[in-house]
């Protein structure tokens, strides 16, 4: 734990804030891209007197990244880098990261200081069930355990049997994984015979990295045995740490010194008061590589007002409900895939993966949702499937308020990756209306 920074007081906490905002604001106009910025809106750190103040910056977006691709948001001379990571590109292009190794080791640090929260200590094992390479899963967690004194597996994802071998071998103690990967694993080792909370060692796991529901943390604490705590970041933040989960699981910290945190309406940019639902925008605090300014995430999500009971002064944002790209609109009503699963996650009879298939028939949208069985349900006879497909069917109806057509489809049937995973097929054809 970092005392002298998660427990300060929120004006201490509030001037560390400014000092470093006006030290970013200054850092960040030396890149080609605000440079140009700076120039066109007369931006500079001194302007700053307050953290209000950064309301006079315009915002960054994705496709700002796109555009200045590779180098345009660059602080640094090349020969001061040492790492980049490149965003996964779940939606669209492509967009790089760079990072000194200041950066690096910051961004260990806050890693470690979210391991920490979750009660893994030195002489736990820790297994990184994440991809690694590009994708900031991987090293963002692998360096952090190493700074915490963990001894660290970096088993990468995918290869289920493996890693209940490795879990197995080494005593592992504490995970991190995707939420899509833990309900897999949940199928393979039932299918292996193994009974986590019998034969495996497990206590804590970290799971983030896309939007999962409060019935899938059940779901998989039930089975492992273990906590879950909800991890969120994104590459444009440097990765996993951004906001984590204290024993309290009520809301993820997100760490004030090094993130300013903004929530606004997506519609109108203006900021929200705490508790409503908008638009997360960040800017980095303590990053010279790479600073952002007032960056859209597209993330929507709320800040928890009131106080932590664990006592860090660090605001609290809700459970990411979903990027405001994944949501979809059918028959006039916007839905996010969450909202289905956690319909699906709370029936019994449902399996471990679902997905989304929307199309247009003879001018009207439909919707699809094929769910996965457990095993024991698939064998049994007819007439009990069709009462369970009518079951969803009215759950999903009355959460939202679209019917959608059910399918039921054996167990492990429905594609998957060994990354994040694709919940969404749209069929429909923008210009074929
Ligand atoms: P890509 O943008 O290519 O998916 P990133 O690894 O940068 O690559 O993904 C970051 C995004 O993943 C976030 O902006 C958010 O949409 C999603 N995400 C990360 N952690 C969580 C979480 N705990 N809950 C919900 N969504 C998450
Ligand atoms: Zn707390």
């Amino acid at each position: 734990m970092d005392p002298g920074v998660e427990l300060l007081g929120r004006s201490d906490l509030e001037a560390l804030q400014l000092e470093r905002l006006r030290r970013t604001v200054r850092r960040a106009a030396r890149s080609p891209f605000y440079g140009a910025r700076a120039r066109q809106y007369g931006i500079d750190g001194e302007r700053i007197k307050s953290l209000e103040d950064i309301r006079k910056l315009p915002f960054t977006t994705k496709q700002d990244l796109r555009d200045a691709y590779p180098y345009g948001f660059l602080c640094v001379e090349r020969q001061h880098l040492v790492r980049l990571h490149i965003s996964s590109g779940t939606t669209g292009q492509a967009t790089a990261v760079f990072y000194t190794q200041r950066d690096i080791d910051r961004w260990a640090d806050l890693m470690a200081r979210c391991l920490y929260m979750t009660g893994a200590r030195p002489g736990d094992t820790f297994q990184n069930l994440s991809g690694y390479g590009l994708f900031t899963g991987g090293l963002g967690f692998h360096y952090g355990a190493e700074r915490l004194g963990l001894l660290t597996i970096p088993a990468g994802a995918g290869n289920s049997k493996r890693q209940i071998q490795l879990m197995r071998d080494f005593a592992t103690t504490v995970i991190h994984i995707i939420p899509s990967f833990a309900l897999r694993l949940m199928d393979v080792m039932t299918e292996m015979g193994v009974d986590p909370r019998r034969d495996l060692q497990l206590k804590i796991a970290c799971m983030g990295a896309e939007p999962y529901s409060e019935e899938v943390r059940c779901r998989v604490e039930a089975f492992f045995g273990v906590e879950v705590y909800n991890s969120y970041g994104l590459s444009e933040m440097n990765g996993p740490g951004v906001a984590f989960e204290c024993p309290a699981r009520n809301g993820l910290h997100i760490w004030e010194d090094a993130y300013l945190v903004e929530i606004v309406d997506p519609a109108t940019l203006e900021p929200v008061p705490d508790g409503m639902l908008g638009e997360l925008v960040l800017t980095t605090l303590d990053r010279e590589g790479m600073p952002l300014l007032r960056y859209r995430t597209k993330d929507l999500t709320r800040i928890l007002p009131g106080d932590c009971p664990c006592g860090r002064v660090h605001r609290r944002l809700d459970r990411i409900q979903g990027r405001s790209d994944d949501m979809f609109i059918i028959k006039g009503v916007n839905i996010f895939p969450v909202q289905v699963e956690q319909v699906l996650m709370s029936i019994p009879e449902v399996g471990s993966n679902y997905r989304i298939v929307l199309d247009r028939e003879n001018n009207i949208d439909t919707m699809t949702v094929q769910v996965e069985v457990t095993d024991r349900i698939f064998v049994e006879d007819m007439r009990h499937l069709q009462r369970i497909q009518n079951k969803i069917t009215r759950e999903l109806k009355s959460e939202l308020l679209v019917t959608p057509r059910v399918e039921l489809v054996e167990p492990q049937s429905l594609p998957r990756n060994d990354g994040k995973a694709v919940r969404l097929v749209d069929h429909r054809n923008p210009y074929n209306t």
